[in-house]
Formats: C-alpha cells, structure tokens, sequence
C-alpha cells in the first residue's frame, strides 16, 4: 500500500534541466490541485521563458554531444531499460495522475498495457530506421541515396487529461530517432511528466537528453517560439494549437498537431446493439469524457433509435461516478474547475436549444463528491446538428443522440464537422461497413468497435483536429530528416 502523501512528497516537482532537477530561475512555484476536494496537492516549479532557454541549450548540447554517439542499439537498449522502469513502478505512476487529473485508479492502473508496449515498440523502431538507395536518370553516372537523421531538438507540449501516456507516447519515439526533447506538460498534470523524466535518468538515457520544463501556456509559448527548437509536437486544444502554428512560423519549425475532435459514432439499424450501446456510451463516458477521440455524436438509425437512446441513458446511470482512488469508481472528477465550467456552461445552454435531456445534466453533489468536480454522466436527445451539443467539443461526459434515416445522409451529417478525428460505424452489412469507413473524413475508424489504439498502428487527425501521425513507423518518421547523398561514380 503506497502512502500517498509519501509519494506526492518523493516525486520531482522542480524543472528538470540538464539531469537536474532544479528551481525555476524566478524562484516562482504554482500549485497542482486535487481534483477530487479541490485541495492543493503540491507545489510546482512555473518555468518560464529564462528556464525554457535553460533546458533548449541543455537539449543542444546534448544532441551534439553524448547522445549523438549513441548506437541504435544503444537508443533501443535504454529505452527497454525505461519501459522497465515504467512497469515496475507503475503503481506510483498510475497514482500520480489519479491524484492530480482525477483519472480513476482501476482505469489509470489499466494503462500500464499501452504506456510499456508502446515505449517497447519505439525501442524497437531504433535499429528500423533506414534510408533508401533510389535510381535516377541523370546524364553522368551517379549513385544516389538517402539517409535519415534525427530532426534535432524536439519541443513536446502536452495536455492534462492522459499526461503519463502523452509523455511516454511522445518521448519514446523522439528518442528513438535520436533526438532530445524538451517536454512542457499540462499545469493541470505536472507530477507523473516530471516522474517519467527522472526515469529516463535511472534508465541511463543521458542528461539534457530529457528536460522536463514545468508551467502554464507562456511556458510553452515560449517553447514554441524558440530559435533552438527544430520541431514542436503538441497535443492539445485546436486554440492553442493554432496559435503554436503561428508562433513557429517565425523559424519554420516542423510542427505535428493532434487537436480536437468532436467524433460521429453511426450505429445503424441491423447493427449488434447489445455490443454496440455499452460501447457507445463507453466511448462518451471514458475518462469522465475528457477523450480527444470520444465518439459524442451518436448518430443512430430512426428504428433503433429509442433503444439506443434508452440503452445510453441507462448505461450511464449504471456507472459509478466518485473519487479516483475509489477502485469501484469508473467516472471520476473532471480536471479542474475551469472544465468544469466549460462543461457546465454546455449543460446550461442545452435546454435553450431544445435538446431533451435524458439523464445527467448536472453536477453530482452528493455527499463527498460536493467538492469535486464531479459531473453526472449526461444523455442529451434529438439532438440537431446546428445546436452546440453538437458542434463543439465539450471534453465531458456528455453524449448528444441523434437520429437519422440513410447512409447518404448520415455520412454527409458525420462530414459536417470542422473536426476529422475518429468516427464509429456499427452494422452487419461489410459493404456498409467499408463504404462507411471509407467515406467518413477522419484519421481513425473502427467498425464494430469503439475506441483502439497500439503504437503500431497511425493515429492523428482529418481537417482541424491537426496533422502528422503518431503511432506506427510514420510517428519516428516525424521526428527524422531526409538526406539525399549524390555520388559521382565515373
Ligand atoms: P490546451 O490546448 O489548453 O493545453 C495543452 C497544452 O498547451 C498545455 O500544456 C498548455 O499549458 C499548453 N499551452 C497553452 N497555451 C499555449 C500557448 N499559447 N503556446 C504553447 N503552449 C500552450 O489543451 P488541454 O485543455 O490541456 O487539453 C484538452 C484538449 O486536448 C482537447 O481539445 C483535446 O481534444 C485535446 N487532445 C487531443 C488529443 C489527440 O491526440 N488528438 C489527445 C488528447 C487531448
């Protein structure tokens, strides 16, 4: 049994620059709380642009020093040494974030699957990467080829709402094209980044290789500005995203983008609905919601319709809503307070717009869930395209069923959408099933399925919800350059 105060106070909470955990340059601290009582459960180093310049030059030196002399197999073998290290503390790990985004225990703890295999499959990908020797044409003899080199220091901004999983899922693969990385995690979910850094140290990775800079969006702001990063990778809002896009402009850094998403989950009527409704309400209701590839357009068709709905809204009532370290709790607190009322101001708007709530619809107040941000898992109806429900990512548990009459029609709805992140297709009929898949604009599909993903297969997204893959050979691709070497050989 781990005591959780022991472990709060045992974890890095400073910058990590050079192989050091140290203090912000300003001495400024800002405080990481609890979302499951609102308390404060440490206090954290707020870098910012001075510690930023700090841990880019740390990174430089590094990638031009140690690092570079690295084999492959060297990459891989201290990557397998963090996957290690990873497995064997995961409990602590898993807590972290429990305790500081309210992700609940038993589903934190369900995380330790994906966290080490895909820092194993990165590991992996280190001795894969290869150039190619290509024909040409030209009027002399010439061999020509090309090579692949690590793209250089890689800026990482993260969000809060899986924060273990998008440090690893982040560095991992930087690491094994031969880069280093400065990561600025979310200010909602510093202490389980700062671990993973301090684990990539014990597993021998060299310093400055991993810096870790702590704060809020001035921190990676400043990040993305800088002269001395070559690429940002950023998960996270499409406002912020943007405004990364612009802010590396100014030095034509290479960005990779995984926004938003606002995704359409069509069940059709000769579907297996028995599979297909806890799926689809899985699928909302994951994480308390704050899912960037949560299907929250359920789109289902007009003979099954009640069914469904009645089969969500009874799902959801079903689930246990309370605190994260609770191991019976499968819904647990949203993030922070400013979540909350972005979600709640979704739950106010609603009946103005005419949707028929179902179930949910509030905050749970009961008891000792009255200081969390605790939201019922909610089933809006009837739900019409042009209403806010519809359009905008809430990043809650709130699912908006709407019903629909044809394919043709429910594809073109699904479209409709400034986002293409993910989408669902449930039915019976495989012709249905690839056409759908195939027509619908978005990185990802499952059919008959919601919500997989493995390091070996691309993830990223259509339109607004970004660009670049992570995931499978393309997201070590991301982090590489290409060399074209021209060889006279007469
Ligand atoms: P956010 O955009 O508010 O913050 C993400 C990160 O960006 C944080 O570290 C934040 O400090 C930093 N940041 C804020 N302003 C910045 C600026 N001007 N310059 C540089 N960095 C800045 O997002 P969030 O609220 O933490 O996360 C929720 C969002 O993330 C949702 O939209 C969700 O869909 C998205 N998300 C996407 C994926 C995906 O893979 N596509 C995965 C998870 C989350």
């Amino acid at each position: 049994m781990i005591d959780h105060s022991a472990l709060i106070a045992g974890t890095p909470k400073r910058l990590l620059i050079d192989g050091a955990f140290v203090e912000a340059a300003s001495g400024k601290t800002f405080a990481t709380l609890n979302p499951n009582t609102g308390g404060v459960l440490a206090q954290i180093a707020l870098g910012d642009a001075a510690d930023v310049d700090r841990a880019v030059a740390a990174a430089r030196a590094a990638l031009e020093g140690e690092w570079s002399r690295f084999k492959p197999a060297e990459r891989q073998a201290a990557l397998l040494r963090l996957a290690d290290l990873v497995e064997q503390n995961f409990e602590e790990l898993a807590l972290l974030d429990t305790l500081e985004m309210g992700r609940p225990i038993t589903a934190a703890r369900a995380m330790r699957d994906i966290v080490v295999r895909a820092i194993r499959h990165f590991a992996g990908l280190a001795t894969a990467i290869h150039g190619q020797t290509l024909s040409n044409s030209a009027a002399v003899s010439l061999l020509s080829y090309t090579v692949r080199e690590p793209i250089g220091v890689v800026g990482a901004i993260i969000p809060w709402n899986g924060p273990l999983f998008s440090a690893a899922w982040k560095i991992a693969p930087a690491l094994a094209a031969g880069c280093t990385v400065v990561l600025k995690p979310a200010e909602d979910a510093s202490l389980s980044p700062l671990r993973f850094g301090q684990l990539c140290l014990e597993a021998g990775v060299p310093k400055g290789v991993v810096n870790v800079v702590t704060g809020m969006g001035a921190t990676g702001a400043a990040l993305s500005e800088h002269p001395g990063v070559d690429k940002i990778t950023f998960t996270g809002s499409g406002e912020t995203g943007q405004r990364i896009i612009a802010a590396s402009a100014g030095t034509v850094k290479r960005v990779t983008m995984e926004l938003g998403g606002k995704s359409p989950n069509i069940i059709f009527a000769d579907a297996d609905l028995a599979r297909a409704i806890p799926a689809a309400a899985i699928g909302v209701f994951n994480n308390s919601g704050q899912v960037c590839a949560a299907g929250t357009r359920l789109f289902v068709q007009r003979a099954v319709y009640d069914e469904v709905v009645e089969g969500v809204a009874k799902f959801a009532q079903q689930l246990r809503v309370g605190a994260s370290l609770d191991a019976e709790t499968q819904v647990g607190p949203l993030v922070s307070a400013r979540q909350y009322a972005r979600v709640q101001s979704f739950l106010d708007r609603a009946p103005d717009e005419g949707a028929r709530l179902v179930t949910g619809g509030a905050r749970m107040v009961d008891g000792a869930l009255a200081t969390g941000h605790f939201v019922a898992p909610t089933v809006y109806a009837d739900v019409q395209d042009d209403m806010a429900l519809a359009r905008d990512e809430i990043f809650g548990p709130v699912a908006s069923v709407m019903p629909f009459n044809t394919e043709e029609e429910v594809i073109a709805r699904a479209n409709a959408s400034r986002f293409g992140l993910a989408g669902g297709v449930w039915t019976r009929d495989i012709t249905r099933a690839i056409g759908t898949a195939n027509r619908i604009k978005a990185g990802t599909i499952w059919v008959n399925h919601y919500f997989a993903m493995d390091p070996s297969v691309p993830f990223g997204g259509y339109k607004m919800s970004g660009f670049g893959r992570e995931g499978g050979f393309e997201h070590v691709e991301s982090y590489l350059n290409t060399k074209s070497v021209w060889i006279r050989m007469d």
